[in-house]
């Protein structure tokens, strides 16, 4: 394992913490001039939800001002404002993703609704009795529960890539678990309670051998790591841009165009027809035909804003920043002999969603009494009910960072996990 100080040495020319500036980021973001319970905002909390820099509120409110209409519909300027500024924003992903294209690019509500489309409409047309789901022990519900449900109405098998020890997905027997009658492999690139980075490029390699198809759930990765899905490979990828600096009710859904193609909606009205008849409909081509009715139109606009806020700070940068923090986080974690880090201790080969537990105060105690400092975790299962089962206890708290967190911020954490023990009179 590299220590916080081998990493900061390792950096070559990627600029370091010292250089990022998350302090300077801070700043874009309006949120973080405000208090909680009297304390300025520390905010530990962005692997549910970032928080929105100014650029993107703003983008919401000249939406609203002086753009507002219905896409595709009209022929008035509005609307062709409104219709330039939505697909930009496709443009915009499709490139943020390894340069795909735009029609692969579907947006929808959010990852999870993604991944149902998934589920239903490619699961229920190619997924019979006797055939194999396979996802991991680490899923998030949004990449659970839609396989669970394929699985029950198809009689297909759902088969679990169990995780190791120490938070790692464990490959020994993994020509077993992915064989010829697998027919997807759906899997999160980054665990939202383990901060697993999973090797999803050679899982998606043994899975094309078996002709298997590869969903990426991208939720925590996309927004924290330059994601090249071209040169993955991968079928599919669901993310969401509340999660990446952008409003929250809409999310992306990528597929590769050979598949979108042959799938059928799931959801049926207006925008995602080409021609109805009183008998009989022609499904609209792609990437129209996956989203029926008025989209987020506003939310599109403003997740281009955040693309770009983010593109501006460089994805390696973002990357690199975390990865000295989350070293940080963890040396100063581990110094606390009365708490326990879940997941892996390398931080090269983890994100920073950090999850722990103190050895005697509840995660929803200790989130509660974090939160008087002003410290936002969060505490439970983390929608991985599951996983959180497999790790012996019933919730976790977590702590979670992105571009605006800083070191001040992890000693803000430490300094107030020591003051809970006093607070809860195990000092
Ligand atoms: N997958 C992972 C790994 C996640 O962390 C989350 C959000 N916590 C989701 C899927 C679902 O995202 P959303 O709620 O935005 O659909």
């Amino acid at each position: 394992m590299k220590s916080h100080r081998q990493i900061l040495e390792m950096s070559g020319g990627v600029p370091t913490v010292t250089s990022f500036k998350p302090e300077r980021i801070k700043l874009d973001f309006p949120i973080f001039t405000r208090t909680v319970h009297g304390k300025p905002l520390i905010y530990l909390d962005s692997a549910a939800t970032t928080q929105k820099p100014q650029v993107v509120l703003d983008t919401i409110e000249k939406y609203y001002s002086y753009q507002n209409a219905n896409v595709h519909r009209g022929l008035h300027t509005l609307a062709e404002e409104a219709t330039a500024a939505y697909e930009a924003t496709r443009t915009k992903v499709a490139e943020f993703i390894g340069g795909v294209k735009p029609e692969e690019v579907i947006f929808t509500r959010n990852a999870t609704e993604a991944i149902n489309i998934v589920a239903q409409s490619w699961g229920e047309a190619n997924v019979r009795h006797g055939d194999r789901i396979v996802i991991t022990q680490m899923e998030h519900h949004a990449n659970l529960v839609p396989w669970l449900m394929l699985s029950r109405k198809t009689g297909a098998k759902l088969k679990y890539i169990k995780i190791t020890g120490d938070g790692l997905l464990d490959l020994s027997d993994i020509d077993e678990i992915i064989d010829s009658r697998t027919k997807i492999v759906a899997l999160t690139q980054m665990s939202n309670v383990l901060g697993t980075i999973n090797p999803v490029e050679e899982i998606i390699e043994i899975a094309h051998k078996k002709g298997a198809m590869v969903l990426i759930d991208g939720a925590q990765s996309v927004p924290h790591l330059p994601v090249d899905i071209k040169a993955l490979h991968a079928d599919f990828l669901a993310f969401s841009a509340h999660k990446m600096l952008g409003p929250t009710g809409i999310g992306i859904l990528y597929g590769k165009q050979e598949f979108l193609e042959k799938m059928e909606p799931v959801t049926y009205g207006g925008e995602m027809i080409s021609d109805v008849r009183f008998e009989s409909v022609r499904w609209n081509t792609l990437p129209w035909k996956f989203e029926a009715g008025t989209p987020h139109i506003a939310g599109a606009a403003a997740f281009g804003a955040a693309l770009q806020y983010l593109q501006n700070l460089g994805m390696d940068n973002i990357r690199r920043h975390e990865l000295e923090l989350t070293a940080y986080a963890l040396e100063r974690l581990a110094a606390l002999d009365f708490i326990k880090v879940f997941g892996p201790t390398d931080p090269e080969k983890r994100g920073g969603a950090i999850a722990f537990a103190d050895n005697d105060i509840h995660p929803h105690d200790l989130a509660t009494f974090l939160d008087t400092l002003g410290i936002a975790v969060r505490a439970g299962h983390h929608c991985a009910q599951p996983l959180t089962k497999l790790l012996g206890v019933s919730s976790t708290t977590r702590a979670s960072i992105y571009i605006y967190n800083t070191t001040d911020d992890i000693d803000h954490l430490a300094d107030g996990l020591n003051e809970a023990r006093k607070y809860f009179r195990y000092v």
